[in-house]
């Protein structure tokens, strides 16, 4: 069994703000839970309202860093 770290956040539909799912933590990357699975990459379309929906770590972990950047550069 992987460390699981804990629940960090929700996510949410961009559009509806439906519930999607969980980040968890575990051995210090993001995962995406989804009924009690764990997934690197997710992609869908919202039941609620019909948005399409993209994840993925890889684009988590860009991100992460663009803001890291970002906070560099205006602090
Ligand atoms: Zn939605």
């Amino acid at each position: 069994m992987a460390s699981f770290i804990g629940t960090k956040k929700k996510i949410y539909c961009p559009k509806c703000q439906h519930v999607v799912g969980d980040v968890v933590i575990i051995e210090n990357r993001e995962w995406l839970k989804v009924n009690g699975i764990a997934v690197n990459v997710m992609r869908g379309v919202c039941l609620e309202c019909g948005a399409e929906f993209h994840w993925s770590i890889s684009e988590r972990m860009l991100s992460q860093l663009v803001e890291h950047v970002i906070k560099l550069r205006d602090s």
